[in-house]
């Protein structure tokens, strides 16, 4: 299948914009909710940090699915999108007493704790109110993801979650505070994961932990979150515009031994959002160095920051043109030599004036948009506004 743009309908939109195929994400939406159904107790959260354009968190509320926040504003933004507090994790390893105080205030379902000095907050926080806050302890599982090093979470050397040794110190102060109640166990071991023997890793791993948690403390607790991560194909965007939700929850369905009654609880961010979302932009200038050929576009890097942050690389397509073939580097126009998208790829004869798409960006792309070089914040456009 190729995803056809309706670029005659693109006429007057100024570029650079993010354009976001509704249908798309529906469809998304639903088959993850579909096979995700297909087990008991088995819940989605999406982690909004992906994408938290307000009229895909509408959607995305509209398709009943819950939120992870790992800010204060993410919190808000989740319930101004009107997802109900009760659906509504929070996890972060510097939540500020504001963040903590406003989702006490908002009645949030849980909090996600990574260390004992937050956990004290939480607690006087929540006496002060007079109110009982739900807690899940992120526990690092020292799990290597195979992906890239900026986005693995789950090893002992980075900064997230409770490390195993100290794990029994934490279970032990929650449950001296008279304001917490300890509800469950959160992990995340990191994103863009495509291998899913990470994540039978993961499984064998809670296993491990259940059944220590269980002989030791005699302890079953009801609510399991086993964070996000499941990856998508930024290579080939037409043949796998929905990533196959049926074999991500299947694993966890096969490989985490779940308690009798114990609720599963996925965080998806990326694999979510990420096809449905379009940088569109404009070739301002073709420009031929002494070895290269740039192609110049009126994004930079503060519209999608991936390939510069994480090395990424996003399908490129140039869709005005389809005459002859030529090698270039397709660069933004900020002065940053990191502010390039890609380096030497194959596009038709291009010139000033075309249109160039960059594909599977509606995560952590408007998302992460700045206003670096005093630029105006990319737009978004629904492919049900035009
Ligand atoms: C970022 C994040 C997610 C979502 O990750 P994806 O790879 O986008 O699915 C889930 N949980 C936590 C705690 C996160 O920080």
């Amino acid at each position: 299948m190729k995803t056809s743009f309706p670029v005659e309908k693109f006429g007057n939109i100024e570029t650079p914009f993010y354009y976001y195929d509704v249908e798309l994400l529906k469809e998304t939406l639903n088959v993850a909710l579909q096979e995700a159904s297909k087990y008991n107790g088995f819940n989605i959260h999406y982690a909004v940090k992906a994408n938290f354009n307000p009229s895909i968190l509408q959607i995305i509320c509209d398709a009943g699915i819950g939120a992870d926040c790992v800010s204060g504003g993410e919190v808000k933004a989740a319930l101004n999108a009107g997802i109900p507090a009760s659906k509504i994790v929070f996890a972060g390893v510097g939540k500020t007493d504001k963040e903590i105080a406003e989702s006490l205030d908002a009645g949030i379902f849980c909090f996600n704790v990574e260390s004992l000095p937050e956990i004290y907050a939480i607690e006087e926080l929540a006496s002060e109110r007079s109110v009982t806050a739900s807690v899940a302890i992120r526990v690092n599982p020292n799990v290597a993801a195979h992906t890239h090093a900026n986005i693995t979470t789950g090893l002992a050397e980075n900064k997230f979650g409770i490390n195993y040794e100290q794990l029994d110190e934490v279970i032990d102060v929650v449950e001296s505070c008279k304001h917490l109640s300890l509800i469950g166990l959160h992990f995340h071991i990191g994103s863009q994961i495509l291998d899913m023997n990470d994540f039978v890793t993961l499984c064998n791993r809670i296993n491990e932990l259940q059944d220590m948690l269980q002989e030791q403390r005699n302890m079953l607790l009801p609510h399991i979150n086993v964070g996000g991560g499941l990856g998508v194909r930024y290579d080939v965007p037409d043949e796998c515009p929905i990533p196959d939700f049926a074999n991500y929850f299947a694993t966890y369905a096969k490989h985490l031994n779940l308690r009798e009654g114990q609720q599963l609880h996925f965080e998806l961010g990326r694999s979510l959002v990420a096809q449905c979302g379009t940088l569109f932009s404009r070739v301002t200038y073709v420009k031929s160095g002494t070895r290269k050929k740039f192609v110049i576009v009126d994004a930079g890097m503060n519209d999608l920051l991936r390939p510069a942050l994480y090395d990424a690389h996003h399908c490129i397509e140039n869709v005005s043109a389809n005459v002859g073939e030529e090698i270039y580097d397709v660069v933004g126009p900020i002065c940053e030599s990191s502010d390039v998208f890609d380096k030497d790829i194959k596009l038709p004869i291009t010139q000033r004036g075309d249109i160039i798409a960059m594909r599977t960006a509606g995560a952590y792309g408007e998302a992460m948009s700045f206003g670096y070089n005093c630029r105006e914040l990319p737009k978004a456009v629904l492919s049900t506004d035009l």
